[in-house]
């Protein structure tokens, strides 16, 4: 199948126009005709060469939602004109223990591979949302509902599941306090789960200007981060802490906020080492953990959450033409609170 999208060339040049081959739809593929794919910060820690190791030409995203325009012989949760989302993985081996446990992010036999920027056991690559078409098998493609606005949907495919699943493995309900740190992407989505779960919820953001915003998410308190004062005031006292920041901070100040048996679980990814002091851990007999997206199943299951409480991404609709400019306003924390992608803009070259 011919497709159509933006890639970079390398780490160092712009997104452009790129033609590419897509696999033709065997049996258990979906195809997706793509209508909305978010910006993640990760694309452009990864695109940027954060993180080591890139395939290039890569065609990034993977927050994607859009409509079924084929279906293999033995899909049998899809039919054409279904709306239909693709999240951060296409693949895993299916058959390992934690694949079993509906945890395929986990896999354990050779790893998930990514939507974009991976090589399938097949030895195809994959190529990402910023692109007119994907071909999925139906295990990585989920139902989405009609009750939801698609455009703001298509951040809870990444940005959503990676807030919702340890929010829900950590047991986040009423009685409990909970901090999320950063408000970008990410930490949004982690406000406005944390606050319907029922927790007391603190927002940390660096950024005073978002602190109206912060209390119109959902929060019951906003802390700045820089202000030492009102950091000391929450010393001890959280069950837990959603750390969304992309870049280094200091975690014993977080740590350090964390009651007897409290977890501070980092899902953000700054590309530098992070350091501890061990005195912040044996304090109160605190954890630090960390979570990536979520398992298939769950993924579906925060999908229908969503529909059932109207919960979806605050965002900002873009065109390819601008998404240089978006990448900037992502990097300086200064987007409310997703980018995404509208990829009729692409249709249209
Ligand atoms: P984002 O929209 O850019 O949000 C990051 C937020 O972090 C910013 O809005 C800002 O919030 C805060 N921040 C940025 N620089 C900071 C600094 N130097 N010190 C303190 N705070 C700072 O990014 P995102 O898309 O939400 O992604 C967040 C991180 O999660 C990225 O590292 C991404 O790669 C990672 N991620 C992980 C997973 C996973 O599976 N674990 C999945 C997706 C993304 P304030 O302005 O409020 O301070
Ligand atoms: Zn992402």
């Amino acid at each position: 199948m011919q497709s159509f999208g933006y890639a970079a060339q390398s780490k160092t040049s712009p997104l452009a126009p790129f033609h590419f081959d897509r696999r033709d739809p065997g049996p258990q593929d979906v195809v997706v005709s793509i209508d909305y794919c978010g910006i993640c910060h990760s694309v452009i820690h990864q695109v940027g060469g954060e993180w080591g190791a890139e395939l290039f030409p890569v065609v990034a995203g993977h927050e994607i939602i859009g409509k079924v325009i084929a279906v293999g012989s033995e899909v049998t949760r899809f039919k054409v004109g279904d709306p239909a989302a693709v999240g951060v993985i296409v693949e895993s081996c299916l058959h390992c223990d934690n694949c079993k446990a509906d945890l395929e992010v986990y896999c354990s036999d050779g790893g998930a591979r990514d939507t974009y920027n991976a090589i399938l056991r097949s030895g195809e690559r994959t190529y990402g949302g910023y692109s007119d078409t994907i071909v999925t098998p139906e295990h990585f493609v989920h139902t989405l509902s009609p009750k939801l606005d698609p455009a703001g949907a298509a951040p809870l495919l990444c940005a959503g599941i990676t807030t919702y699943s340890p929010l829900r493995y950590w047991g986040v309900g009423p009685g409990m306090k909970v901090g999320i740190v950063g408000l970008g992407g990410l930490g949004h989505l982690g406000l406005k789960f944390a606050k319907s779960f029922g927790a007391h919820v603190v927002q940390f953001t660096t950024s005073e200007g978002k602190a109206e915003d912060a209390r119109k998410l959902g929060a019951d308190e906003v802390v700045i981060s820089k202000d030492a004062d009102a950091m000391a005031k929450h010393k001890g006292s959280f069950d837990f802490i959603l750390d969304c920041v992309s870049a280094p901070h200091d975690m014993d100040a977080y740590l350090g906020m964390l009651r007897l048996n409290g977890t501070l679980c980092l899902v953000g990814l700054p590309d530098q080492p992070l350091s501890v002091l061990p005195f912040s851990l044996l304090a109160n007999r605190r954890s630090l953990a960390g979570s990536a997206i979520g398992g298939m199943k769950e993924t579906q299951e925060m999908l229908d959450y969503c529909a059932e409480k109207n919960i979806v991404a605050d965002i900002e609709l873009t065109t390819y033409d601008k998404i240089s400019e978006a990448y900037e306003r992502v990097i300086k924390g200064d987007v409310k609170y997703r980018f995404v992608l509208d990829n009729t803009s692409l249709r249209a070259k």
